[in-house]
């Protein structure tokens, strides 16, 4: 079974940003421009006066330096599907292998000025949860109270056997005994994605760590392709959007059905949508609004911009029976 690999590009030395992430920081403290701040003005002509679910993407950490999957000029790439990890030791081995070094790429990042805006819309009670369908925990970490990981975290490791839960710092531990000088000999030599895949090709001989409870296999907490989003976290996302009068979805394609769901059950209850992302999305069609524009940018104006909720604006009735 061959796994389609993604070109190979280059990434700025000595950053760790692709040309994307570099020009996306470039403009994360930008003032949007007079024809973007127009159109966001026209969002929160829609939302004002009432609290919203929050849909973010990959869009969103790229100015964090963490590169995008489907960005206008991210490579296209196939992931591993679930069935791939579990099925085929190689594949699983090769999995790990990239995981590892492309977790200790990522495990730096820190958050950017939009996951700062997050906080100060969830701190001014405009928000009834974050649903995110990043795994890099940037959210959280920026301060974020009610975040739904819909895709999984990627600070964990869980045993598919036992249901054991590990952090995903002691598994490097244990990945890094089992193959001592690993890091050091691949450094440097592609790219990463949001998920953690690096680009490597050494990977024949890396050692894959199993349950240090049962011996099970161990696997990422994230929901691979192919797999289900857990049903209480699909649950608590949708009370999230019942619980709002709108939903803002930043920096998502929207390409899987995952997050696609949750635009198509806001537009079918009225609920007004609105979409902040630089490219086309799958959403696009439902949507009240789309702006194109860097997330970060919108995110500032729009926390800074909006009234405080139920200023002057009848709120939505609120939750309804499904
Ligand atoms: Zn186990």
């Amino acid at each position: 079974m061959a796994v389609p690999r993604k070109p190979q590009t280059s990434r700025d030395p000595g950053t760790g940003l692709t040309g994307l992430a570099a020009r996306e920081a470039a403009e994360a403290s930008a003032e949007p421009t007079e024809a973007e701040r127009q159109e966001l003005d026209a969002a929160v002509e829609l939302l004002a006066g009432r609290r919203m679910a929050l849909l973010t993407g990959a869009g969103l950490s790229t100015d964090s330096g963490i590169p995008d999957y489907r960005g206008p000029d991210a490579p296209p790439r196939n992931p591993m599907t679930y069935q791939q990890f579990v099925g085929d030791p190689v594949l699983r081995q090769r999995y790990w292998a990239r995981n590892h070094v492309g977790w200790h790429h990522l495990r730096h990042a820190v958050p950017n000025a939009g996951h700062e805006a997050v906080v100060h819309l969830e701190e001014r009670g405009l928000l009834t949860g974050v649903i995110t369908q990043n795994v890099d925990r940037l959210h959280s970490d920026a301060g974020s109270i009610r975040v739904i990981d819909l895709h999984g975290r990627f600070d964990r490791v869980l045993c598919l056997s036992c249901g054991s839960v590990y952090t995903r710092e002691g598994i490097a531990r244990l990945l890094e005994r089992l193959n001592p000088g690993y890091l050091e000999r691949v450094a440097g030599e592609g790219d990463i994605a949001p998920d953690a895949d690096a680009e490597v090709s050494d990977t024949e001989d890396f050692t894959v760590a199993d349950c240090p409870v049962c011996d099970g296999m161990l696997k990422p907490d994230f929901v691979y392709f192919g797999e289900n989003v857990p049903k209480d976290r699909v649950r608590l996302a949708y009370a999230a959007v019942d619980d709002a009068g709108a939903l803002l979805v930043a920096g998502s394609s929207l390409t899987v059905m995952s997050g696609l769901r949750f635009v198509r059950h806001a537009a079918r209850e009225g609920k007004p949508v609105v979409i902040i992302n630089r490219g086309q999305t799958r959403g696009d069609a439902l949507a009240d609004l789309k702006i194109n524009m860097g997330v970060g940018t919108a995110l500032q104006y729009l926390a800074r911009t909006l009234p405080d909720p139920g200023a002057g604006v009848p709120q939505h009735p609120g939750r309804h029976s499904d």
